[in-house]
């Protein structure tokens, strides 16, 4: 079995504990290795290298080209590695194998993509109205970042945080979710392998309330970038304004799904399907609230059914399977928890609405792809977040009655909207509160399209050129011109 050690000023240790937690293989049922259990020694250690790095070091003096440099190998390590990290993620968190490839080839672009941007921080000059006075601005890396991840996407999160945080010339403790983090730990053997200066990245892995928290409080951290539960993320929020740390928050979701009769009906279901089932439902953008339009909403739940019963669930590795396990024990109680709270408050499944049963998925958590009819809004499996493979079906006779119900949730992360009409198009992406929408296509992202929630979604963006700004501060700087006074000095007599 696999043991790790933490990854702290460039080198390998072992956690001040002593101790270590079982990572297990969600296919399997089975423990495959063992992560550090750190706690607030190692992330004081971690922060006090990333403090050093960002002063002492070469990283401090380094051009900003030069930075760029080293993330551009970053990239050709992550291209090099790509199978090997695939597969180390799947057997962490059970994601299909040809997701995870998918992923790994966008995950080196974003590391180009950011490489690229190193060099392009700068400031502006400003004509000031004050006279023999020249004013500009200066962008200077905001400080040590704490990055804390979630365990559906630990590449992906460690990436699109941490790389706009180095273009920017900071240095990081990234703290990946204790369900998944054999890959990050991996990735942080390539950044030294990059060339990256000692101490400009690490890794301290554990559990949140020890490590996560610590690195909150923590007085010399100046930004937190987490991805997690809106719970979770509420309390890092209110721990961070302690210390007036800049925060940045992606939460979870209620997305909607949105199909009007005039849409392609076929594009919509695929987009449906995939939307709320890829990933076995464990995706923050997931579409769990299909709205459909009433004339429509027979013919097209049909169309669902005949698509989700072709599913095929197994394992994660086999290039056949469509959906594989629930990542963690708790959230598979999670989902079933949800399903039977669903059923109690007159939701009726038409497909699914249990564990699977096939032998051959015995060990591992699997539950069948459900889809709940006789929905309304207000009922707790139209509100809460799952985070699993359930679809709700609400029915709506309007445009009027489709926002509604679409922005009659807590939380604003994406919306799907399937329509032939440009013009509904544009008035559904300005009405409905969320930080995307996608017309005619679902799940579209691109690391160059900013992306973020509104409402209990969260707070700041990540993705595309924006993503650098949270991880900046803006220096002002007034010169006066006059040699002989200051413009608005106190005149002494
Ligand atoms: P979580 O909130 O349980 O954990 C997230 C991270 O926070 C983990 O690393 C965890 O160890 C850490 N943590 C836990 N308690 C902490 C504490 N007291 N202080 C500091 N850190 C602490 O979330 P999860 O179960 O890992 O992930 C699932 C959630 O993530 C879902 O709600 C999902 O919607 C959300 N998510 C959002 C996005 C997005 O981009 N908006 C993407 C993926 C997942």
């Amino acid at each position: 079995m696999t043991k790790y050690q933490l990854h702290i000023a460039g080198d390998w240790v072992d956690p001040d504990s002593g101790e270590w937690l079982d990572t297990i293989d969600p296919y399997r049922g089975e423990a495959w290795a063992q992560i550090p259990r750190g706690n607030s020694t190692d992330v004081s250690h971690a922060v006090s290298a990333a403090q050093h790095a960002m002063t002492d070091g070469p990283w401090a003096t380094m051009s900003a080209s030069a930075r760029g440099k080293i993330m551009r190998n970053i990239g050709d390590l992550i291209v090099k590695n790509a199978q090997r990290l695939a597969e180390i993620e799947v057997r962490d968190n059970g994601k299909l194998l040809a997701e995870m490839h998918g992923q790994l080839t966008a995950l080196s672009e974003v590391w180009y993509y950011y490489a690229g941007l190193a060099d392009k921080i700068q400031g502006s000059s400003i004509p000031v109205e004050k006279p023999q006075s020249v004013a500009f601005t200066t962008r200077e890396p905001i400080g040590v970042v704490a990055a804390l991840t979630a365990w559906n996407s630990p590449l992906w999160f460690a990436a699109v945080k941490c790389a706009p945080a180095l273009a920017a010339g900071c240095a990081v403790v990234v703290k990946p979710s204790e369900f998944a983090s054999a890959s990050t730990l991996e990735f942080a053997g390539l950044t030294k392998d990059a060339g990256l200066p000692d101490g400009v990245f690490n890794v301290v892995t554990g559990l949140g309330p020890e490590v996560g928290s610590a690195l909150v409080e923590h007085p010399v951290v100046s930004k937190i970038t987490f991805t997690g539960s809106d719970t979770t993320g509420t309390r890092v929020y209110e721990t961070a304004a302690r210390t007036m740390k800049r925060v940045s928050l992606e939460l979870g979701g209620k997305s909607p799904n949105i199909v009007f009769d005039d849409a392609d009906l076929d594009m919509a279901a695929t987009g449906v399907i995939s939307g709320i089932f890829g990933a076995a439902g464990q995706m923050c953008s997931a579409g769990s609230r299909l709205l459909v339009h009433s004339s429509i909403a027979e013919a097209f739940t049909e169309k669902l059914l005949q698509l989700a019963q072709n599913i095929r669930l197994g394992d994660p590795m086999d290039p056949q399977t469509n959906v594989g396990p629930i990542a963690t024990p708790p959230q598979y109680q999670k989902v079933l928890h949800y399903i039977d709270v669903a059923k109690a408050e007159g939701a009726r499944s038409i497909l699914g609405g249990r564990p699977a049963t096939d032998p051959g998925l015995v060990g591992g958590q699997f539950i069948e792809p459900t889809i709940f009819v006789d929905v309304t809004n207000d009922m707790k499996i139209a509100q809460e977040e799952v985070f699993g493979p359930i679809l709700s079906i609400i029915e709506f006779d309007d445009e009027d009655q489709a926002i509604e119900l679409g922005n009659d949730v807590a939380y604003g992360l994406v919306a799907g909207v399937w329509t032939k009409s440009i013009g509904r198009a544009l008035r559904m992406s300005k009405a409905l509160h969320v930080g995307t929408v996608w017309i005619n296509t679902y799940r579209t992202y691109s690391y160059m399209v900013p992306f973020g929630g509104t409402k209990r979604s969260g707070l700041g963006r990540e993705h595309g050129i924006e993503a650098v700004d949270e991880y900046l501060e803006t220096k002002s700087v007034v010169i006066s011109t006059d040699d002989g006074q200051p413009s608005n000095a106190f005149v002494m007599r």
